[in-house]
């Protein structure tokens, strides 16, 4: 037996990085976990893979109950996909503002949604939004990403208050920068891959990123029974780089 044996969980985004390591270390704990994302190809057992757009509320719907079907029913809501976009306001076109939103913001609505009616049925139901320091830091070059993130901090604050007199609990981490292959595609790009890394990791006050798996280690916390009395918080796994 394990912590999380017997419960179902739901990872949007989970076929790579934070998600990825997220869902492993749910199952990892005893939980049967369905992976929810648009190239579900490389999830393996014990993870189901399931392909989802959380832009499309159709193709999310179906997913969720896809999931439910297989897993028997749903106990945690991981809502992890997200994009991310680089500039100031005057770089990013209304198209990229509202496909940013739509992903990060809407796509935890549109999930939330269609997993409400299996979380209701659930003794020990959880949802944790994965955030970003960006929500409350004005990080430069990342206005309509930062802008995203913010909504999902007030998002999970203002669900946590309608729902927890449900028994539904909604808390949010907030990762800093976290090495994960999206990061890795940004320090791809640039002419000079190490070096963008070293100063990179020279810039985070623990002279290194944060890894997936220690975003994972917070939010499989908050979407655990350990964390019963745990609603309406933001946990920042940042290395620090908020509070020093
Ligand atoms: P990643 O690119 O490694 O993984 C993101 C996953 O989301 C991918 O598997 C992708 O296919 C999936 N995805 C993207 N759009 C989707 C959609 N419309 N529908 C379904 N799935 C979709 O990224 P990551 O670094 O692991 O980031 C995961 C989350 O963590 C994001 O919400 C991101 O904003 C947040 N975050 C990341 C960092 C960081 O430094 N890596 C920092 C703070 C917050």
């Amino acid at each position: 037996m394990t912590g999380l044996s017997g419960l179902r969980a739901v990872v949007t985004g989970g076929a790579s990085g934070i998600g990825l390591a997220t869902a492993r270390s749910l199952a990892a704990q005893g939980a049967a976990v369905a992976v929810l994302d648009l190239d579900p190809g490389g999830v393996s057992e014990p993870l189901v893979g399931l392909r989802a757009d959380v832009s499309d509320d159709a193709s999310v719907r179906a997913a969720v109950e896809q999931a439910v079907e297989r897993l028997g029913g749903l106990d945690i809501l991981v809502n992890n996909a997200g994009i991310g976009a680089v500039g100031s306001i005057e770089d990013n076109p209304d198209e990229q503002w509202h496909r940013v939103m739509d992903v990060n913001v809407l796509g935890i609505v549109r999930a939330t949604r269609a997993a409400l009616p299996h979380l209701r049925r659930s003794v020990h139901a959880a949802v944790v939004n994965t955030c970003s320091i960006g929500a409350t830091a004005g990080l430069p070059q990342r206005a309509l990403y930062c802008a995203s993130k913010g909504a999902v901090l007030s998002l999970t604050l203002a669900m946590a208050a309608d729902h927890v007199r449900e028994g539904i609990r909604v808390n949010c981490v907030n990762p800093g920068t976290a090495d994960t292959p999206w990061v890795s595609r940004l320090l791809d790009a640039a002419e000079d891959p190490e070096a963008e890394r070293a100063a990179l990791n020279a810039r985070q006050p623990l002279g290194r990123l944060v890894t997936a798996d220690e975003v994972a280690a917070a939010i499989v916390y908050l979407a655990s029974p350990a964390a019963a009395s745990v609603t309406g918080t933001a946990l920042a796994v940042d290395g620090g780089m908020q509070g020093l």
